[in-house]
């Protein structure tokens, strides 16, 4: 008897027609099948979103993970370990057996520009069991006008579900910029605020928790459109953003609510290094957040600004520091890169010098290293050392002002 003909049990593909046939006891499925098979999959088998909680980390083990990529920030890593801990047991607690709900409380980050928000927020997440998503605000405009709909920001936490609603329910959403929808001036009637105030009415809602229609593709809502509810009620939002100029606020306010007996004493102690540490919701207010967001954001913290020190460690302290990276690139060509003493030191005086932080250090450390880069592979080196007046040369060479464009861009 002839053998067989192998062919795809499911939409009888020959071995010839399709790309790939994976065989089984007693058939073949083809390539094609067996996606269309996991796409059914994923639509139709619910995955359990209860979390044991004894696997789950606790919020020492969270922040002593975060320590090791985030260099300082000690506020803000507590902070947030401790929020996405109780989230977990907010999920594992849903229905209140003692009329004790457990109410989520959703954060705010104020922070300088480059000292680590971001940073924090893609940390956490390779340790979170629930969907994450960073989502940026600039992007949001209010409906009707050019930018997108608010409820694109949950396109992404859906995505980073593979589209499993269940799962996105429980997600976390991370909001980058919010500063960038602060009411521009104080009064919001004279001209349409449609990147402002406008957004935050629409935030508010994602924020309260509330059943809303998700474009699964992202972008401006369009009727043809197919949408997919989602509940916002458990799902956690983190907010983060410089709120450029806010210290100045903060001054003010100090300045001025002190009065009386004790005021010269308590501004005298006030550190005006890090005016941050003294944020208050009144801050936020006065930036040009409504009241009714802030209510919705009750965990307020702060970055600290990083001095000299902290940038030295940033140089070379994390798992994956840039001086680390640098290491390894060379060690795959077999050559063993080392630094000789006060390399670090004069590239951290150069960012502060410019004023370039934390980015900064890349792009110079790029620059002196560019020239090396290209030529030791060529070389046949086991060893290079980089030394300070190799290290001098390259950077007065470069032109400053496009290294602290090239920062602002990153
Ligand atoms: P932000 O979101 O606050 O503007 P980022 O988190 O994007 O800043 O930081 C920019 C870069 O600077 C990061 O990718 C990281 O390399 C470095 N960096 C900033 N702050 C820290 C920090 N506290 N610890 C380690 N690296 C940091």
């Amino acid at each position: 008897m002839a053998p067989r003909q192998k062919k795809c049990s499911f939409c009888g593909r020959s071995e010839r027609d399709a790309e790939l046939l994976i065989s089984g006891i007693d058939g073949y499925i083809c390539n094609e099948c067996a996606e269309q098979a996991h796409e059914i999959v994923l639509a139709n088998v619910k995955k359990p979103s209860r979390l044991k909680m004894k696997d789950l980390p606790k919020p020492a083990e969270i922040k002593a993970y975060l320590d090791k990529y985030v260099i300082g920030q000690k506020d803000a890593k507590k902070t947030l370990s401790v929020a996405v801990y109780n989230h977990y047991k907010r999920l594992n607690h849903p229905e209140a057996e003692d009329d004790v709900e457990l109410e989520k409380s959703n954060i705010i980050m104020v922070g300088s520009t480059g000292t680590g928000k971001t940073l924090l927020a893609r940390t956490i997440a390779k340790l979170l069991v629930v969907p994450f998503a960073i989502v940026d605000a600039t992007v949001l405009t209010e409906a009707g006008y050019v930018g997108e709909d608010v409820e694109s920001l949950l396109t992404r936490l859906l995505q980073a579900a593979d589209g499993d609603v269940n799962q996105a329910e429980c997600g976390i959403v991370f909001i980058d910029e919010i500063d960038k929808i602060a009411r521009k001036g104080d009064n919001p009637s004279i001209t349409r605020d449609v990147s402002g105030e406008g957004v935050q009415q629409g935030l508010l809602k994602l924020l309260e928790g509330s059943v809303v229609n998700v474009p699964p593709q992202g972008g401006r809502k369009h009727p043809e459109q197919q949408f997919i509810q989602v509940n916002t009620k458990n799902i956690l939002f983190i907010c983060g953003g410089a709120f450029d100029g806010i210290e100045k606020r903060i001054a003010q306010r100090l300045n001025t609510h002190v009065v009386g007996f004790d005021a010269s004493r308590n501004v005298a102690k006030l550190d005006k290094s890090n005016m941050m540490q003294y944020i208050a919701p009144m801050d936020l207010k006065s930036f040009g957040l409504i009241p009714e967001i802030i209510g919705r954001l009750p965990i307020l913290t702060h970055l600290e600004p990083l001095d000299r020190t902290a940038l030295l460690r940033i140089l070379t302290e994390p798992k994956n520091s840039i001086i680390k990276q640098y290491i390894r690139l060379f060690a795959l060509d077999g050559v063993k890169l080392t630094f000789a003493d006060g390399v670090f030191d004069y590239i951290v005086d150069k960012a502060v010098e410019f004023k370039l932080g934390a980015r900064g250090l890349r792009s110079l450390v790029e620059t002196v290293m560019m020239d090396v880069m290209y030529e030791i592979p060529s070389q046949h080196v086991s060893k290079y050392e980089v030394t300070v007046d190799y290290a001098k040369s390259k950077v007065e060479k470069a032109n400053m002002f496009v290294l602290k464009e090239k920062t602002e861009d990153k």
